[in-house]
């Protein structure tokens, strides 16, 4: 049985009163397994009203408190891993095993942040007078409208949730509506760990429809949203004319850049398992293969060999390690981009189209000789294509790193402290993995900068999204 997912609003969760449903689909399958429901204008002034009250009760609660629910909650995952992450797996492709990570890494992500609300500081600034205290203290922004995407159901949406519930916020949070369930349960581990109504809402529906409305709401204090550029665009600028506060996490087209001192088959190998890694629909996954000339053909085979190793299918089935795209968008990108790389000259090595009629199964790709005109190099992929390029210099690998407005992550395989500290300097990106993919932990930085957008998801600043200071300066009369 696939449940039929509902709204979340004021501790009740409920179909509303749009009568409208979205169907739920096995991207393996191509069947129906359940329904969303969608929210309108009422369900959304409901959830709007809701977070106002769960937010006078969430502020007052200490933050000890706060933090044990936290962490109550974050075992409820836990202990629901397995479950959860074959709900997922349904909905959205991903191997089972790549789910359960999802899921286990969302616990520790509010086990992470349970901890950062209780270390909110204030500081006590030194006045110029004897009589003076001068001090700042956290306060939490408000209630928080999230959005969040179908490529990581539960992780994308774990972190702002987290962040803005650990600092003292509600949320009415916009989950996918292609990946439901998933997200659902993680609002249901909140809840049974004992949330009070309202400090979390959760809506589906027509996205610009969601996104406008609350945006533009009085109670709405502060945006966050992942997901494409040129969404990400339209929402900031419609918070800015609303001047709220935004967090924005965004496309990427991350370089994998390999220098002449590195290991090529090591580097292959680990490039290979991350560019696979959820289909390729990662925000952080590498993009562009820029190999050093002289170590290009043994790349290029360690590559290929690493490629051929990916099984394919249904994310359930044991020993399949990459399942369908999550969507018949992503197939059609993906066949849209090979298309005009090979039209404009390039050579598919290994795969190139899609698999089969049943499900959105594409093959892993490999392109070479990849024209510098072709989409793929400029367009973020979001698929099971890799690109790998040649280049001969320092400086030109820099240029070409740098050379699209996009600026998330970047992954550099070297043996040399010297390019490894320079690299680090130049690359202009928000994250920079050397000779291993380390992104994404819980107390480590994730965001972007050019396009990619701004503010982090982790480590010990992502907490500040969600504080506004006050400063307070009193003279002792
Ligand atoms: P899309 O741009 O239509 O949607 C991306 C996400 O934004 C979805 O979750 C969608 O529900 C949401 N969205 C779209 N319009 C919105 C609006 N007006 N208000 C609020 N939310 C809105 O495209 P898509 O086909 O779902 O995904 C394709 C592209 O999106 C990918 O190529 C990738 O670049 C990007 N994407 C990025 C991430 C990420 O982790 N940064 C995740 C998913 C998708």
């Amino acid at each position: 049985m696939f449940p039929d997912v509902l709204l979340q609003i004021d501790g009740s969760w409920t179909a509303g009163t749009t009568g409208k449903r979205l169907p739920i689909l096995n991207p393996a399958t191509g069947e129906t397994l359940a329904t969303v429901a969608c929210a309108g204008p009422v369900e959304l002034e409901q959830a709007a009203a809701a977070a106002v009250r769960g937010f006078a009760t969430w502020r007052r609660v200490s933050a000890f408190d706060r933090y044990k629910l936290m962490r109550k909650a974050a075992q409820i995952l836990r202990d629901r891993a397995e479950d959860v992450a074959r709900t997922m797996t349904r909905e959205q492709g991903k191997p089972l095993a790549e789910a359960r990570t999802e899921t286990l890494a969302a616990a520790d992500i509010i086990d992470w942040f349970a901890e950062e609300g209780r270390r909110a500081y204030g500081w006590v600034i030194p006045a110029r007078a004897d009589n003076v205290q001068q001090i700042t203290v956290k306060e939490p922004v408000g209630p928080v409208a999230a959005f969040t995407p179908w490529n990581f159901p539960i992780n994308q949406a774990v972190r702002k949730v987290s962040a803005a519930l650990a600092a003292g916020c509600s949320v009415v949070l916009k989950g996918p509506e292609e990946t439901p369930a998933s997200c659902a349960a993680l609002v249901q581990a909140y809840l049974d760990a004992g949330l009070p109504p309202g400090v979390i809402n959760l809506v589906f529906g027509v996205p610009a429809e969601i996104s406008s409305y609350l945006i533009a709401h009085p109670a709405i204090r502060k945006i966050t949203f992942t997901g494409s550029t040129v969404v990400g665009k339209q929402l900031a600028a419609l918070a800015g004319q609303h001047m709220k506060r935004v967090t924005m996490e965004l496309g990427g087209h991350a370089p994998a850049i390999v220098f002449e001192d590195a290991d090529p088959v090591q580097a292959a190998r680990l490039l290979a398992t991350a560019k696979f890694r959820n289909a390729g629909q990662v925000c952080v996954s590498p993009t562009r293969f820029l190999v050093h000339r002289s170590q290009y053909d043994r790349f290029l085979e360690a590559f290929l060999a690493q490629t051929r190793t990916v099984v394919v299918g249904d994310g359930l089935t044991e020993g399949v390690t990459m399942g369908p795209l999550a969507n018949t968008r992503r197939v059609d990108a993906m066949e849209a981009l090979v298309a005009d790389a090979v039209t404009k000259g390039a050579r598919v090595e290994t795969g190139g189209k899609r698999i089969g009629n049943t499900g959105n199964f594409f093959a892993p790709t490999v392109l070479t000789a990849v024209p510098a005109d072709a989409r793929i190099l400029h367009e973020e992929p979001f698929g099971p294509v890799a690109p790998i390029m040649t280049f001969d210099d320092y400086d030109g690998v820099v240029a070409e790193a740098n050379r699209l407005p996009f600026g998330l992550a970047a992954y550099v395989y070297t043996r040399s402290a010297k390019t490894a500290t320079a690299i680090a300097r130049d690359l202009e990106s928000g994250m920079v993995a050397i000779n291993h993919h380390g992104l994404a932990l819980p107390e480590t930085p994730f965001g972007g900068v050019k396009d990619s957008g701004y503010g982090t998801e982790g480590g010990a600043e992502a907490i500040e999204a969600y504080l506004n200071t006050k400063f307070i300066t009193q003279a002792l009369v």
